[in-house]
């Protein structure tokens, strides 16, 4: 397959086609970044490896990070994780709070804010040193030290943070907080200000792709199972109340960040990143799911 034509080729036609959507604003520092930033890259499970655009750039991979956190904790917990939340679709918006009232404060599923602040309540309470473990978390699976959070992306998505506060209150009121909310919420926003580049995304997702993967430390990351059951949850809730688009439009596991970044896995074959800043009404790159959407018609490799 030559995905180096295939990506250069989609990269020239998204460029110059429409880039309608707006930024994450509601972030004051998400809304300084230039609009016209296209990124892409590819890392295969033979280990080729193909970016072009703003590949090498980094950015904030805000709620992409959710799939690192739900893996840690899922590797600690296991399948009691399912006990504190579900792994059905949402149909709401990524901060909504209005399900946790019908649900008893059981987010419907990690990757909408909600969920994703139960599973940064499940890491405090297992690990000694949250923030840095979860980052060396990352390191080892990155093979990357140079991995690090945005103090600055932190403090700004702190001094607005009332959408996630109220969410976390809420849930704690449920007692499905058992940490101090100001702690989990300080995890919380550290952890989505990550930055990585597209070359960095693709190549740190890959142990949900390929089997044989192994992190710095040569350990592997999940089991094929565990690998499963994260791809499984990807491709249903990866997008919030656009999953079934995507999946209908491009026919992978992936997950999106309001930074403008999405990550496709293609279990056995490849992880791809795209990073393009404007958003669709859904919180999602409206650039990014244009250019999957492209990949995998082309190149024929959808999982379906
Ligand atoms: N930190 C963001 C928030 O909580 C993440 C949202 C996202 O990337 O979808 O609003």
């Amino acid at each position: 397959m030559n995905y180096k034509e295939i990506i250069e080729d989609i990269h020239k036609t998204v460029k110059s086609g429409e880039n309608d959507g707006a930024l994450a604003s509601y972030i004051p520092e998400l809304a300084n970044v230039d609009v016209n930033k296209l990124g892409i890259h590819i890392s295969t499970v033979e280990g080729f490896g193909f970016g072009t655009g703003d590949h090498l750039e980094k950015f904030s991979i805000q709620s992409i990070v959710k799939v690192l956190s739900l893996s840690l904790a899922f590797k600690i917990v296991g399948e009691d994780i399912w006990k504190r939340l579900d792994v059905e679709p949402s149909g709401t918006a990524f901060n909504s709070l209005s399900q946790l009232e019908l649900d008893n404060g059981i987010p419907r599923n990690p990757f909408v804010n909600a969920g994703a602040l139960v599973i940064c309540d499940i890491l405090i309470s297992n690990l000694s040193n949250p923030k840095e473990e979860f980052l060396r978390f990352c390191q080892n699976i990155a093979n990357n030290q140079e991995l690090k959070y945005s103090d600055k992306i932190t403090t700004s998505e702190k001094s607005v943070g009332y959408r996630n506060i109220a969410l976390c209150n809420f849930i704690k009121s449920y007692g499905n907080i058992l940490n101090d909310t100001d702690i989990v919420l300080d995890f919380y926003f550290t952890i989505c200000s990550l930055e990585m580049s597209c070359q960095e995304l693709s190549r740190i997702f890959l142990f949900l792709a390929d089997n044989n993967f192994k992190g710095a430390d040569g350990s592997q990351i999940l089991t094929l199972s565990e690998a499963k059951r994260i791809n499984a949850v990807m491709l249903t809730c990866g997008f919030y109340d656009e999953s079934g688009e995507f999946a209908y439009r491009v026919g992978l596991p992936g997950k999106s960040g309001v930074g403008g970044g999405i990550i496709a896995i293609h279990p056995g074959k490849y992880c791809i990143a795209v990073w393009s800043p404007r958003l669709n009404y859904k919180g999602n790159s409206y650039r990014g799911m244009k250019f999957l959407e492209k990949f995998t018609t082309k190149t024929e490799s959808s999982i379906f």
